[in-house]
């Protein structure tokens, strides 16, 4: 297919996505449990944007020439990678599927993409819109199934030539292991987090609890960069510890397919048994449990908003990946402190920092050794904006034209140049 073709096919599937909205969004709400709004309101546009974004790219991904030293005319050809394996989760089926397939068929490949075991269905449904959209059969192939059968033979597959993941590190570990074993085919990793988000003392402190409160509960908590640590100065901290416990209790849980409905049931019960055996965690370390800490209500996997405060570093709520509605609140006395906590941990995803001085607000970005760092924001994504891990949150970059590299081979071509005879 000619790269303008690639364009328009990308871009006939995002209008097709954009139409389909209503559909897409409960089937989205079903598998996972999502409100429906956010589904609706939220994932299921910006799927299409970052298609309408590869679109985009697709005719604009060329070579160079290259004046090397000695007569010799030098091309840098950029090439499909071949056949991309691709492994997404089941927090925003919808949405990684996008960050997914959008670069890699813009950049001309075919892909085999294995959805999570708990959510296959919005990306089956939209597999067939992009052959609606006109892309030819056999491009783009969905294989649901489960990770240490489907998924890791995929890894394996000496006819895969790259592979992208997002997921556990744990998982992670294990897939560049497999890719390492067989062809040595190169890897992207998006994983876990442990997030911080950083509250100094000239911070808008009502902002702050708000932003704070979704940086962490949105998606039901299940966020790889949910804002898990969240770090308030002591001049302001039994203020915040207040304001976060008021808007944890008015968080509206229930039937994600209700209006106004903040929060639904976490993905499913091995994840809920988890994230209740995080909060005896915290209660036995000794943090103190300021509201929530149980099931909500007797059926389905629902978890009351949990607020901890005076969490220390070194509980195990501080330092592992939770992946559910509970907020862990810890004190600081000043910024040189506060940053080196904020990189005391394995994981590198993202940030938050929120303070009136642009100086701290500078300063303290470029300080953290993590993907993405939000000012006086959180949770702003964009089909244009790099994702991604430093340490065991990941390896590489995706979305921006930092995914374009994923899915490209770069090929040089040299020639003589003769002099010409005249
Ligand atoms: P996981 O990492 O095991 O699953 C993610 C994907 O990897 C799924 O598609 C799964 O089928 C696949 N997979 C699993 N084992 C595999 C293997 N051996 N080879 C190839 N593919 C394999 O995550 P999980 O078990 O569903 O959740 C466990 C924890 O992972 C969560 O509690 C959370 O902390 C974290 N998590 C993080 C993200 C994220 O976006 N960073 C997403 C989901 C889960």
């Amino acid at each position: 297919m000619t790269a303008y073709e690639r364009c328009r096919v990308l871009l006939r599937f995002a209008d097709l996505i954009e139409q389909h909205n209503d559909e897409i969004a409960a089937l989205e709400s079903w598998d996972g449990g999502k409100p429906l709004e956010q589904s609706a309101g939220a994932e299921v546009p910006m799927a299409a944007r970052c298609m309408r974004y590869y679109a985009g790219w697709a005719d604009k991904i060329h070579g160079m020439v290259v004046p090397a030293d000695g007569p010799h005319h030098v091309q840098v050809l950029r090439e499909p990678i071949g056949v991309a394996g691709q492994i997404i989760p089941w927090n925003f089926p919808l949405l990684m599927f996008a960050w997914k397939v959008g670069p890699a068929l813009a950049c001309g490949n075919a892909v085999v993409l294995k959805t999570a075991e708990q959510t296959p269905l919005s990306a089956l449904y939209v597999a067939s819109l992009l052959h609606e959209a006109g892309l030819p059969e056999g491009v783009l192939n969905v294989v649901p199934g489960f990770g240490p059968t489907a998924g890791a033979a995929l890894c394996s597959h000496m006819g895969v030539d790259k592979l992208a993941f997002t997921g556990s590190t744990g998982t992670g570990k294990i897939i560049l292991e497999l890719a390492a074993r067989s062809n040595l085919k190169p890897v992207t990793l998006e994983l876990g987090g442990k997030s911080p988000f950083i509250v100094m003392d000239d911070a808008d402190v009502d902002q702050a609890v708000e932003l704070a409160h979704r940086a962490i509960f949105f998606n039901q908590g299940q966020c790889c960069c949910a804002g898990s640590r969240t770090f308030v100065h002591e001049s302001v901290y039994d203020e915040f510890v207040e304001k976060s416990k008021a808007r944890a209790q008015r968080r509206v849980v229930g039937d994600p397919f209700k209006k106004g409905v903040e929060q639904g049931p976490q993905i499913d019960g091995q994840q809920f048994k988890k994230i209740l055996g995080y909060v005896k965690s915290g209660v036995d370390s000794g943090a103190t449990l300021v509201t929530g800490g149980d099931r909500l209500g007797s059926r389905g996997f629902y978890v009351q908003p949990t607020v901890f405060a005076d969490v220390e570093d070194e509980m195990k709520i501080a330092k592992e990946e939770i992946f559910g509605p509970i907020q862990s609140i810890l004190k600081f006395r000043d910024v040189g402190e506060v940053v080196r906590r904020a990189n005391a941990t394995q994981y590198g995803l993202a940030a938050g920092v929120f303070t009136g001085s642009l100086d701290t607000a500078n300063a303290v970005a470029r300080a953290l050794r993590v993907g993405t760092v939000w000012v006086n924001c959180y949770d702003v994504f964009d089909a244009a904006i790099p994702f991604g891990g430093y340490k065991m949150s990941g390896v590489g970059r995706e979305k921006g034209p930092y995914s374009l590299g994923n899915y490209l081979q770069t090929k040089a071509v040299v020639a003589p140049l003769r002099d010409p005879a005249w």
